[in-house]
């Protein structure tokens, strides 16, 4: 896919709505809890940065961890590549993930069924984006940003092929195949 255009579909300014009212969810929900907020590098950074900067309690420890999905020719599916793992201990703490998108929720299982096994006192998943038309798994967030049911976007923390990340808004990204127009993100925020 070779871009041709980008539209926008969520300005910066609803972002900053969204997650200022996705961060009160979350002191509504834990109050003074310690709380342990990871980020899911690298296309989670902007929107973990601006959560655990809108935070009113000031019991947050953070933690990164670092996934990426890549096509192999000969595998019918994406594979998850987990180049790097939390640093600190979860054992008994409050864990809230902070990821992009969920798409087909491969990731986000994969990454929920990892911590899992440090034993922390609840894990929970904050995303930005809920994907739906190629959902694969029964995988759930517990706060969610805005809902799509399809559409390829970039901007905010979200690239294609690297490019695009450092854009203040979010946009829909349509393909140049002559046959292939794309199509525009459906958005509905929850
Ligand atoms: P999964 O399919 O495992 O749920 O999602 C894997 C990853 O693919 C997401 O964390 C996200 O980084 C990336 N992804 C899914 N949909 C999009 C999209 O529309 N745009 C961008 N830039 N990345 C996406
Ligand atoms: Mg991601």
């Amino acid at each position: 896919m070779n871009v041709q255009s980008l539209t926008v579909v969520f300005t910066a300014q609803e972002i900053r709505e969204r997650v200022a009212a996705l961060a009160t969810q979350i002191d509504d929900l834990y109050g003074d809890a310690p709380l342990t907020v990871i980020c899911v590098l690298k296309s989670a950074c902007m929107f973990f940065a601006d959560i655990v900067r809108n935070l009113r309690t000031s019991n947050v420890t953070v933690d990164f961890v670092r996934l990426s999905s890549y096509s192999m020719a000969d595998t019918p599916r994406e594979s998850i590549l987990f180049s790097h793992d939390v640093e600190e201990s979860l054992e008994g703490k409050h864990v809230l993930i902070i990821e992009d998108i969920i798409d087909t929720g491969q990731s986000m299982e994969f990454l929920m069924g990892h911590l899992a096994t440090r034993n922390p006192l609840s894990l929970r998943l904050a995303v930005l984006i809920d994907k739906k038309e190629r959902r694969q798994t029964a995988v759930k967030a517990d706060f969610v940003g805005f809902v799509l049911q399809e559409g390829f976007i970039v901007g905010y923390g979200l690239d294609y092929a690297e490019q695009f990340r450092h854009l203040p808004d979010i946009y829909a990204v349509e393909p140049v195949e002559p046959n292939n127009r794309g199509t525009l993100c459906e958005k509905l925020t929850v």
